[in-house]
């Protein structure tokens, strides 16, 4: 390990939209923010190409166009933005002491806050004909892409609430719906099965997985097979929506930072304050509710103000 320390005021980890928001708020308060972009820069919008429901762009946008838009803006005030992988961190748990983080398992910062924006990833099925569709009709966000679907017929795969309530906001928007679930059981909630049951264009498939997603560029049906009997059927859809969870990317902040059961974040009441004092979590690392661009901004808003009224409080 080499020995480079450097020493900041904020450091911003992650450039998803939380991540950029929270840049330009930071760096318009002189706190001379440096991010770190992490492997994926830009965050997830970057793999998804129609993005309709930013406020801002009228005509809709292209997700990296938007994120190259955003990076474009944070540096306009001067944010330092760098690729690098944040590997380990070293936070102080007194007011006003000094957080070590080491990026790259090689160089270390030292910051007076920390914003935490390392977002979440969408959990896939991982054969290869769902990867090679994802952005062509595969999708892990009803609320961000059933829009392009209405009218049409889609799935839907997934067991748990949050499958459940992908399957009945596209049954709003879409001709049908067919839910896929591995098990013969669902795991949502009983108020959220009794809304499946209840929705009329919504049929589900007891222990009925994917085999293949059909399709050369766009998705034109799937192949599912019956893990029981073994029969397999082919369904005419446009989109398939996974619906089986998100991971946290919070694996570095075990141990550390409160976080609930599944790895989020906790944040204080309506603040972005985490459990220490000095360090903001912003955006879908914190949030595993609304889970959208805007609402990662927001916070990413809120945990830079949240930063400044912290060392402005110190000085
Ligand atoms: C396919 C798809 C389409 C979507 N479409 C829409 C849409 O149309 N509208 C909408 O509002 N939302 C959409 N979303 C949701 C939206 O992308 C997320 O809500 C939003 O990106 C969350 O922003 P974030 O800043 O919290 O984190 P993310 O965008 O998840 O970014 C996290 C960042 O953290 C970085 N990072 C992670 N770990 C580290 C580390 N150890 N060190 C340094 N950096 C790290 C990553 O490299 C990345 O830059 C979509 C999501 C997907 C997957």
């Amino acid at each position: 390990m080499s020995n480079t320390i450097e020493r900041i005021k904020c450091l911003i980890i992650g450039s998803g939209p939380a991540g950029y928001t929270a840049a330009i708020y930071a760096a318009r308060a002189d706190l001379k923010p440096v991010m770190y972009t992490g492997m994926q820069m830009g965050g997830q919008l970057t793999t998804t190409t129609e993005v309709d429901n930013f406020p801002g762009y009228p005509k809709g946008t292209d997700g990296t166009a938007m994120m190259e838009d955003l990076k474009n803006q944070a540096e306009r005030f001067g944010t330092d933005v760098r690729f690098g992988l944040i590997t380990n961190v070293d936070f102080s748990k007194e007011v006003g002491g000094i957080h070590k983080v080491t990026v790259d398992e090689s160089k270390i910062i030292e910051a007076n806050s920390v914003i935490i924006c390392t977002g979440a990833t969408a959990k896939y099925l991982g054969i290869e004909s769902e990867q090679r569709l994802i952005g062509g009709g595969v999708s892990a966000c009803a609320t961000c892409d059933g829009f392009f679907y209405r009218g049409q017929d889609v799935v839907v795969v997934g067991a748990g609430d949050t499958a459940a309530e992908e399957a009945t906001y596209l049954a709003n928007i879409c001709k049908k719906v067919t839910l896929l679930v591995r098990k013969d059981y669902m795991r949502a909630s009983k108020a959220m099965q009794h809304r499946v049951a209840k929705t009329k264009n919504l049929e589900v498939k007891f222990n009925t997985e994917i085999e293949e997603v059909l399709g050369e560029n766009v998705v034109e049906g799937v192949r599912v097979f019956n893990n029981i009997t073994g029969v397999k059927e082919v369904i005419d859809i446009t989109g398939v929506f996974i619906a089986i969870g998100h991971k946290p990317n919070t694996d570095i902040f075990k141990g550390v930072l409160d976080m609930d059961e599944t790895g989020y974040l906790i944040t204080k009441g309506k603040s972005t304050k985490t459990n220490l004092p000095g360090v903001f979590a912003a955006g879908d690392v914190q949030d595993k509710e609304y889970r959208q661009a805007v609402t990662a901004a927001g916070t990413g808003c809120m945990a830079a103000l949240d930063a400044e009224r912290y060392l402005g409080a110190l000085d």
